[in-house]
């Protein structure tokens, strides 16, 4: 990379199902690096395997990042400069043909014109117990039909007749391949060992391996941030950046460090073995049916979320784990990524929920929140009511159905009064007391939470009765347990109406 190109950095998800959280990190990290950089943030989607597209796989994707504030400044919704954004049709556009040509020219790349047939009798004809897969490479090129082994005659005739060929890399025999990567320095890789990996199939679709170099090269990618499951096949995508377009183009890599669950790396199946999500979203498998269940559904803030990602793998350098994603646009460096796995802990992404239920801007929790209680039945309509009830419950809450339970009482009179929690210390004084607050309340001018436990704690003491003596059963009567917030401030928000209806309809309960 030189100093004078614009930094742009990309996500390239295959549209094959749910979006992982390991993938929305890659997002993330991308993002932010772009982000900090005054650079571009791109999507492209590489659906080159035909046979592994999903349906609504990438509309989910989409709709994953806008939840999750991660919205990329290209994509096939938003084109740029540097379009299209879905390999499918960059394919349709011919992109990529003449590059696999060009590798075949120099003689980088060949022919292979090997059937299925003939590729299993290879596996078993080379098949040891040291080697129980024998691989396409350098040691068995020569044995098959491609365009090494055949002469230039033989070969021209199968083209001319149309026969079906794939395009593999010739991989060096003895080469050391090494380069830089961001997060682990430098890597080095013997060329000899990888396989001779197909680079355009049959039907002149590109694999991966090939699309990938020229699309970071034609998008002008400067750096490349991808899942540690990437790195063996980066030998391979240095290679052609070196006979293609020459290193100095090449982007800088960074391999981010595995995502491990409770036993090794984190899988949709921990997810449903331990009950935690793993998708950022719920995703429906169409083939299937099968629900994964995601992030936002269990109720988590986009804030947490994000926050609890980029926590994943990288810290600041000091104690502090709340960030917004303001904040770490501004911190986030790539240098202190470290490259060990980082461990996923369901506990730990709870906590960081609750912290930012209790500090995110209240409108913002105010739109998450509302649906789930309309969703319930509830009154949602008077919204500057709802954020109030909002900001008295949201300290007691970790996920976001739990506002349900939690601010339930203020949109419905409680089903049951804990009556035994009031019973066995009822006496006839706190009879009277609440009968007076009745009166008291019926008149009151004022109803606020101030006024109301100055009044509340006025009659008590004339009733000889400590503050503390009233206090549990006045709040059993408005929320029908031993729970909520300050109870005056239950009972403003509730009202005069309701407040003294609710204390009317639970006493004969303690009596
Ligand atoms: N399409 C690859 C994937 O689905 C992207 C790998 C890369 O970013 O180079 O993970």
């Amino acid at each position: 990379m030189t100093a004078t190109r614009k930094v742009r950095v990309r996500f390239a998800p295959s549209p094959t199902g749910g979006l992982h959280l390991g993938g929305v990190r890659t997002v993330l990290y991308n993002y932010l690096f772009a982000r900090r950089h005054g650079g571009d943030f791109v999507l492209r989607i590489e659906d080159t395997d035909q046979s592994r597209y999903v349906p609504g796989a990438e509309e989910y994707i989409f709709s994953c990042l806008a939840w999750a504030g991660l919205e990329p400044d290209e994509s096939p919704l938003k084109p740029g400069a540097y379009g299209p954004y879905r390999q499918s049709e960059r394919k349709a556009a011919g992109l990529y043909q003449q590059y696999a040509d060009q590798l075949v020219r120099d003689g980088y790349a060949y022919y292979a014109f090997d059937t299925p047939e003939e590729l299993e009798k290879m596996r078993e004809q080379f098949r040891t117990e040291d080697n129980p897969s024998p691989q396409y490479d350098h040691n068995v090129r020569m044995e098959m039909r491609n365009s090494l082994s055949l002469s230039l005659e033989e070969t021209n005739v199968l083209l001319e007749k149309g026969i079906p060929y794939v395009v593999r890399i010739r991989m060096p025999e003895k080469e050391t391949i090494t380069f830089t990567d961001m997060i682990r320095g430098e890597v080095s890789f013997d060329a000899g060992l990888s396989d001779d990996k197909v680079l355009l199939k049959a039907d002149g679709m590109p694999t991966y391996h090939l699309a990938v170099v020229v699309d970071d090269h034609l998008m002008e990618i400067t750096h490349a941030f991808r899942g540690e499951e990437w790195l063996p096949s980066a030998p391979v995508h240095v290679l052609l950046w070196k006979y293609l377009f020459g290193l100095d183009k090449m982007p800088q890599w960074a391999h981010l460090p595995l995502i491990l669950g409770p036993q090794g790396k984190l899988s949709k199946r921990d997810g449903a073995k331990y009950g935690f999500p793993v998708f950022a979203m719920n995703w429906t498998d169409p083939r299937s049916n099968e629900l994964t269940e995601g992030f936002r559904e269990k109720g988590f803030l986009p804030e947490a979320f994000t926050n609890l990602l980029a926590m994943l793998g990288w810290n600041d350098g000091t104690e502090q784990e709340l960030f917004s994603l303001e904040e770490l646009t501004e911190k986030f460096s790539i240098d202190r990524v470290h490259n060990g796995g980082a461990r996923f802990d369901y506990e730990k992404a709870k906590w960081f929920n609750h912290e930012w239920i209790k500090r995110v801007d209240i409108n913002k929790l105010q739109e998450a929140v509302s649906p789930l209680l309309a969703e319930h039945g509830f009154d949602v309509s008077d919204q500057h009511r709802v954020a109030k009830v909002l900001g008295l419950v949201r300290d007691r809450c970790t996920l976001l159905p739990d506002f349900i339970e939690q601010a339930g009482f203020f949109f419905q009179r409680p089903a049951n009064i804990d009556a035994a929690a009031v019973k066995p210390k009822w006496s006839e004084a706190k009879n009277l007391f609440f009968t007076e607050l009745i009166r008291n309340f019926e008149l009151a001018t004022l109803w606020k939470a101030e006024e109301l436990e100055n009044n509340f704690k006025e009659i008590a003491a004339a009733n000889q009765l400590k503050p503390g003596d009233v206090l549990l059963p006045f709040r059993v009567m408005l929320v029908g347990g031993k729970f909520g917030p300050q109870v005056f401030d239950i009972a403003e928000v509730l009202g005069k109406e309701e407040t003294v209806r609710r204390i009317q309809q639970a006493l004969p309960l303690f009596n």
